[in-house]
């Protein structure tokens, strides 16, 4: 079995990639992929041995650097995205931090749209500053600002879209011009939209990164990330980070993910489905202040989201009432729909992301990038959407 499958025949659509890209069978013939829970792989000689570590990645030694199940996974959501390599992590934070570390050193600028995921900011304002990289944060929408930041150059720059949980827009093509003309390497967390909606680097980005603990897992089972790009960035930076960091995935979850890629569209288009609907109740709603989106017309960026997504998402932003005590209270009522901060689950989820995901930012930086107290979040899943309507209906009554 070797380390990276043979590609697929060129003809095949992404529907039969999704089912059987990266497929590789051992010598039982498995239907199905295996799962190769192993550390290492045992060599019939000490000569054998010695030429395994001389060829590096010729064959499979030792399940940090590579695994044939985690290997099918990489190999089927590179095919799938359209990109040269794939690494998998053993998380989404893991895959947003080795991106950035790999090839970031002291005195090196990153610039980043300001509506991230909380983590996400934690990395660029927390963590790689005490290595010495600073970080300046823009309104992501906002193109003379984006200019004005990179006039001072930058190495990276990060953008989230739709971004958690504000669901702003990036304009990913004026935003890779930008970037390129200085230099830097544009880095998008494309979680928000999936592998389904949008294709990064039709757009110019340089590396993808992913929670694959959200839409691909999508069966809330399994943690996992995922870094894409070019060939010279892994073989340049990525490659041996990886492999000396050991943020790796098991075996096991990457059994998980890849079976998720094979029912992803069906998920993703049934979620969007559902999202829609919800987002159209909620925005009639007397007692929801405001609706957000990108599927529906209000959208302030509605149509950039139609311009640069084939589906709105599956998540729906609203607001309760006015107060966080409004907002709790029809979370507290919901009976279907349950609390709980994952995102991109069959099941429907809420969260409330200012006491939880974003509750270490300051009063004034949740209102610079629009998470109210009322502000919660819907991560629609595919029930019947009558049902979570009707438990939403019935829970907006206690405000
Ligand atoms: C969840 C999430 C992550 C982190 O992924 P984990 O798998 O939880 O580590 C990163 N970015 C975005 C936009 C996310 O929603």
């Amino acid at each position: 079995m070797p380390l990276t499958p043979p590609p697929p025949p060129a003809s095949w659509r992404p529907r039969t990639v999704a089912t059987r890209g990266g497929l590789q069978r051992s010598q039982f013939l498995e239907t199905d992929e295996a799962i190769f829970m192993t550390s290492g792989f045992v060599y019939g000689s000490a000569e054998e041995a010695e030429a395994a570590f001389a060829t590096d990645g010729q064959r499979f030694v030792y399940s940090r650097y590579a695994n044939p199940t985690v290997s099918m996974f990489e190999e089927r959501l590179r095919l799938l995205e359209g990109a040269e390599m794939c690494r998998a992590t053993g998380s989404g934070m893991a895959a947003v931090f080795a991106a950035f570390a790999c090839f970031l050193k002291a005195g090196d600028r990153v610039v980043a749209s300001r509506a991230l995921f909380g983590s996400c900011l934690n990395i660029l304002t927390q963590i790689l500053p005490r290595f010495g990289v600073t970080t300046e944060l823009v309104d992501g929408r906002d193109h003379a600002a984006w200019e004005k930041a990179l006039a001072k150059g930058a190495r990276a720059v990060f953008v989230e879209s739709p971004s958690n949980p504000t669901l702003e827009i990036i304009d990913l093509k004026t935003v890779a011009d930008l970037a390129h003309a200085k230099g830097a390497l544009l880095v998008v967390d494309n979680v928000f939209a999936s592998p389904l909606l949008q294709k990064p680097f039709a757009f110019g980005a340089d590396i993808v990164v992913y929670s694959a603990t959200k839409h691909i897992d999508g069966q809330g089972r399994s943690l996992g990330g995922a870094i894409l790009g070019p060939k010279k960035f892994f073989d340049d930076h990525l490659l041996n980070f990886l492999r000396h960091t050991g943020p790796s995935l098991s075996p096991f979850n990457a059994w998980l993910l890849v079976k998720g890629l094979e029912t992803l569209e069906m998920r993703v288009r049934r979620q969007c489905e559902v999202a829609l609907a919800v987002a159209r109740f909620l925005e009639k709603h007397p007692k929801v202040k405001r609706t957000l989106y990108p599927g529906l017309a209000s959208h302030p960026q509605h149509d950039l989201a139609a311009k640069q997504m084939t589906g709105f998402g599956s998540v729906v932003c609203f607001e309760a009432g006015t107060s966080k005590e409004s907002a709790f209270r029809v979370m507290n009522a919901l009976k279907v729909i349950d609390i709980s901060n994952n995102l991109g689950d069959t099941k429907s989820l809420t969260t409330h992301p200012a006491t939880t995901t974003h509750r270490r930012l300051s009063p004034e930086e949740r209102a610079a990038i629009g998470i109210s107290d009322a502000f919660i979040r819907i991560s629609a899943g595919i029930e019947d959407e009558a049902d979570l309507i009707d438990d939403l209906d019935q829970a907006l009554k206690r405000i």
